[in-house]
């Protein structure tokens, strides 16, 4: 199997590119970060490389056999986060969340400011001195301040201004089997799209999509698959696994997916039907090159495939995703074997892929 040459532990040169790609701000629509970072490392991987007018990043690696498949592989560029607002008198700052952020959960959260990543906090009364007053860590969306330590609003806008982007300020952290971080959605489909441009098989014209504003409704990626117009595709995301036992001593049966039983699979959720026959395919790939595999639970949520299916007159699209834990907050955690062998599925899969074994799939 061709995916088996791809390493099953990650070399260093992989943590190292997802610590830089995590430990960066890249919340949507500034993904200025992201892109140079993936810029420099596809350049000398891709026969083509081109940033389109939203600013996604396409990258193009051509096969060398004769009839090649025209695969498109997104991952998106963007995490979730918050955006300046205002600069109150007092030099702290007003923002608002960019994407999918509970407010009531940013109390007491380090932050990094704009691309200088100037650092910030979300203040807190302390808890002894609230006894008998309403809580105030519960803060509401038109409540939320960062402080970065400026003594009035003229001393803030030295070193901020209002559009910039701040993002949870977490340095990745390995925790034995696992890895911890923020941004892992999407950051890490980022590094395994990396990858996979370097391992491309000969069979495919890989059609690399790096995504702007995937968290804000799924807007780089029609765009790019527009542009790249591929007869397959796949988006590459990393997505919720609510995994850990119910408090209340209650069966677990919501838990969408599970970390350490490999890449996840899609059949539907709020914005895509998978392609059924791309489903057969990366399915029985898994059970072939015996590469652990889970189907995850059918349901909301959504993925850049949302925009990709419908875009010019319909493409396949399936999303593979890696399992991972507290997605959109400060600190989210995935296992390393997820990660592995999510590559090593989606190598593997792409060098079994034909036109022809897809339009027999379909049965005409
Ligand atoms: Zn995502």
């Amino acid at each position: 199997m061709a995916g088996a040459r791809l390493p099953r532990t990650p070399q260093r040169n992989h943590m190292a590119l997802l610590r830089a790609l995590t430990e960066v701000v890249g919340v949507s629509g500034d993904e200025d970060a992201v892109r140079k970072l993936v810029r420099d490392q596809v350049a000398p991987l891709a026969d083509e490389v081109r940033v389109d007018a939203l600013g996604n990043l396409l990258a193009i690696r051509r096969g060398s056999s004769q009839h090649r498949v025209r695969v498109m592989v997104a991952a998106h560029m963007d995490e979730a986060g918050l955006m300046v607002t205002g600069v109150e008198s007092d030099g702290v700052l007003r923002v608002a969340p960019v994407g999918s952020i509970l407010p009531e959960d940013l109390a007491g959260k380090a932050f990094w400011v704009g691309r200088a990543r100037v650092p910030g906090v979300i203040g807190l009364t302390p808890p002894h001195l609230t006894r008998g007053k309403e809580p105030q860590s519960r803060l509401a969306a038109d409540q939320l301040r960062v402080d970065i330590g400026a003594a009035g609003r003229e001393q803030a806008l030295e070193r901020v201004r209002v559009g910039d982007r701040a993002s949870f300020a977490t340095a990745l952290t390995r925790m034995g089997d696992c890895v911890s971080a923020k941004a892992l959605d999407d950051r890490l489909g980022v590094a395994i799209l990396v990858e996979l441009l370097g391992a491309a098989p000969p069979n495919v014209d890989l059609l690399a999509a790096f995504t702007v504003q995937e968290e804000v409704g799924l807007r780089g990626a029609g765009v790019a698959a527009h542009s790249l117009d591929p007869e397959v595709a796949i988006a590459v995301d990393c997505t919720p696994a609510r995994d850990l036992p119910r408090w209340d001593g209650g069966e677990n049966t919501d838990y969408n997916t599970r970390l350490g039983l490999g890449p996840a699979l899609y059949i539907a959720d709020r914005a895509t039907v998978s392609d059924q026959r791309l489903l057969d395919h990366f399915e029985s790939t898994a059970r072939v090159a015996r590469i652990p595999y889970q189907l995850r639970q059918p349901g909301g949520g959504s993925t850049d495939a949302g925009a990709i299916h419908r875009a010019r007159k319909g493409i396949p699209t399936i999303s593979v995703s890696v399992p991972g834990r507290y997605p959109h907050s400060a600190a989210g955690l995935i296992r390393i074997d997820d990660w592995r062998n999510t590559v090593l599925l989606l190598h593997t899969a792409l060098a079994r892929l034909s036109s022809q074994a897809l339009v027999r799939r379909r049965g005409v």
